[in-house]
């Protein structure tokens, strides 16, 4: 030990310590400039609350048998070590989207509360694409749709949600906001699938599981042929039918969205290795669902870094080079 100091040179040992400073500055920064991904569906919300509870991910690996007369199944558990903590205001949930906009590199899809979307906007402009998210008629008529889309701030049309409705995507009461997108170019995504457990019973009574068979937007894909849409939560869990009309319709892309951290993970990555296998990994969007829990951008991401199955290619599409290709982004300006 004592012959490697003994005759040390001074100004050696200084540039070895300049050196080192400088490979972990280097470092330091390259570990900081994560690689960028899009989360193609994020909600904006006020903060409220009576929707203020902790979350533990995965909480639909075991459905509560329960009865008409007893207490409705709660929509989510609390009952893990580490539930997620939801945040408690408006101002401290803008923080978190901005953290995670930069420290996550992140750029989000964000429907949802306009007030909340504008704010949110003017702090990050280029991580935020607002899109406008209508379902039914009454919520605003085809004349202020097309307007509010004309004026620019409006980049994407969703979350159109029919189904909790009790609506067909193919409605003909959506058809001409759908051909106003068509139009004007404007991706749209739609929800398919998905609501937890007990969606008919607690929360939303017209709520159908048979409205989200993917096969139900065929006649309105036929009606507008150059309108691109993406099926948000990938129609989960009807592979059979979301793979048949992707095969069908080459510009339907799907999203993960919501699924992913509420269903359980041997599901949900039986369900994404069966799209990934059956070819789609080009047509897949990462998206998160993210409404009240800024802790489940990391839990999501995770599950798409954890899935052994894909490829690091695979992996990047489906974080990133999807979305860039889907919405007509610019790679280069996330570099
Ligand atoms: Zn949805």
């Amino acid at each position: 030990m004592n012959t490697i100091y003994k005759n040390y040179n001074p100004n050696l040992l200084i540039l070895c310590f300049v050196l080192a400073c400088y490979t972990a500055v280097v470092n330091a920064q390259e570990t900081k400039k994560r690689l960028p991904i899009i989360d193609v569906h994020v909600h904006a919300m006020k903060a409220n609350p009576n929707f203020a509870s902790e979350m533990c991910p995965w909480f639909l690996k075991s459905m509560p048998g329960s009865g008409p007369n007893q207490d409705a199944p709660s929509f989510i558990s609390t009952g893990c070590v580490a539930p997620l903590k939801p945040a408690k205001t408006d101002a401290e949930m803008q923080e978190a989207i901005l953290r995670a906009n930069r420290e996550l590199n992140i750029t989000m899809v964000v429907s949802g509360d306009a007030d909340v979307i504008h704010k949110w906007h003017s702090a990050a402009p280029d991580r935020i694409i607002p899109s406008l998210g209508i379902s039914n008629a009454e919520q605003m008529s085809v004349e202020a749709f097309r307007d509010s889309l004309s004026n620019g701030f409006y980049k994407v049309m969703g979350e159109v949600a029919p189904q909790y409705q009790g609506m067909s995507p193919s409605d003909m009461s959506l058809d001409e906001y759908f051909g106003v997108a068509e139009e004007l170019g404007i991706p749209v995504g739609i929800h398919m699938g998905t609501g937890g457990n007990g969606m008919a019973n607690i929360t939303s009574p017209n709520y159908r599981a048979s409205l989200g068979q993917p096969f139900l937007l065929e006649d309105m894909l036929a009606r507008h042929p150059k309108l691109k849409i993406w099926v948000m939560h990938a129609g989960y869990p009807m592979a059979d039918q979301m793979i048949a009309l992707m095969g069908a319709n080459a510009y339907v892309y799907v999203d993960l969205a919501g699924f992913i951290w509420s269903y359980p993970l041997e599901e949900i990555h039986a369900y994404l290795k069966r799209l990934v296998q059956a070819g789609f990994a080009k047509r897949i969007l990462y998206g998160t669902d993210l409404m009240i829990w800024p802790g489940l951008l990391e839990t999501s991401i995770g599950v798409i870094e954890n899935a052994n199955y894909l490829s690091e290619e695979q992996k990047r599409d489906i974080l990133f080079n999807n979305a860039v290709r889907f919405f007509n982004l610019d790679a280069i300006m996330f570099e």
